[in-house]
């Protein structure tokens, strides 16, 4: 017997992670590059502290007074409005997502997406035992929504996990395909994952606008990029209130500390100064895309605060090369391709340096 006695499936696996390197600029996990205010984290320990003279008890687990502040930011992007009852969340969207599987996934049920497609979505799967299916999205990263739809309705999915805008390659879906694979998927549940909604470009609808009309619907968004709160921990859905409901079952007790939600709420009390440097990076991106392009290289086209870049033969020696540079950037996507996050201009400046320097270097 082989120690420790972990499920077969589960030897000899690598934990998920990036690298967490401490180099001069990090470019390689999407974070914001701005940090909160000093008066935002000052309010941030006031919520805390009162929170900690509570801590003898346990928080509201139904987080009411948290999921009525989701829902109102929610509702700036809807015309239709977004209820508390429609709002649920944990720590992270990630866990939002396993919860997702846990409810609605499980042995003899199938969960899809499409590649290149988030490297997390697989691990929720196998963690819960339900079936990974894979279908490819097109050689420019959009979807053939006739063959998407031909799948879904092949595989009969419980869950279609669609990251809208991706990662990573940074494309958002249309309306339009979020509609089809939610009319398709009739009896499963589709979950949008805007982590990067807040980057999209002008025009670029979120799908919370479909919610009315797709009762299958669930539309995933964290505090994690836009708002600058990665290391909060917070991410949250809307859908229908049945959902968030069902969801409830499959959830550890209490799961939102009181610090957390504490925090969260203080946080959301600072939406437009957090989200203030959105529209800083979004130009910056756009910069960034065209730089990259004018260097003669291919570059998807990006909703979200990361850009993916290629093609090399060897990636990996372009990645290298910039590490060695202090410059730290993710080797993910397909085969040749690389991704970089939109940092400040000062840290684009030292990345475009670095990789002109690399290109030169390495001819790759
Ligand atoms: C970063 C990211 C998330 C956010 O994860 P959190 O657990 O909320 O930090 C979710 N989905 C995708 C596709 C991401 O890239």
């Amino acid at each position: 017997m082989t120690w420790p006695p972990l499920r077969e499936e589960l030897r000899g696996i690598e934990p998920y992670g990036a690298p967490q390197l401490d180099v001069p600029v990090q470019l390689n996990v999407n974070e914001n590059p701005y940090g909160p205010s000093l008066a935002c984290a000052a309010d941030i320990a006031t919520a805390v502290a009162g929170a900690a003279t509570t801590l003898n008890r346990y928080p509201d687990r139904e987080f009411v007074e948290l999921r009525t502040a989701l829902a109102a930011y929610l509702s700036t992007d809807t015309p239709h409005g977004v209820t508390a009852e429609q709002v649920w969340a944990a720590n992270g969207s990630n866990e939002v997502m396993l919860q997702l599987l846990q409810a609605f996934g499980g042995p003899g049920r199938v969960a899809l997406s499409f590649a290149p497609t988030y490297s997390m979505y697989p691990e929720y799967a196998r963690d819960t035992v339900t079936e990974w299916v894979l279908g490819r999205r097109e050689s420019d990263f959009s979807l053939d929504l006739a063959r998407a739809r031909d799948l879904v309705k092949e595989r009969q999915p419980s869950v279609v996990l669609l990251p809208s805008p991706n990662n990573p390659t940074g494309t958002a879906l249309p309306p339009e395909a979020v509609a089809t694979l939610c009319e398709a998927a009739q009896d499963g549940i589709v979950v949008v994952d805007e982590a990067y909604g807040e980057f999209r470009r002008t025009g670029v609808p979120s799908a919370v606008e479909l919610l009315p009309e797709h009762r299958n619907l669930v539309v995933s968004r964290t505090m994690s990029k836009a708002f600058a709160a990665a290391g909060l921990r917070l991410g949250y859905l809307a859908a229908d209130p049945a959902i968030c409901d069902a969801i409830r079952v499959v959830r550890l007790p209490y799961h939102l500390s009181a610090v957390t939600q504490a925090a969260a709420l203080a946080a959301l009390r600072h939406a437009p100064e957090l989200l203030g440097k959105v529209d800083e990076l979004r130009a910056e991106r756009d910069a960034s895309v065209d730089w990259l392009r004018t260097r003669g290289l291919q570059v998807a086209d990006s909703d979200a605060n990361f850009a993916l870049f290629g093609t090399f033969a060897d990636r990996h020696a372009v990645w290298q090369g910039l590490l060695d540079r202090g410059v730290l950037i993710r080797e993910t996507g397909p085969d040749g391709w690389l991704r970089v996050s939109i940092g400040t201009a000062d840290e684009m400046m030292a990345f475009k340096q670095a990789l002109t320097e690399v290109l030169e270097e390495e001819a790759p």
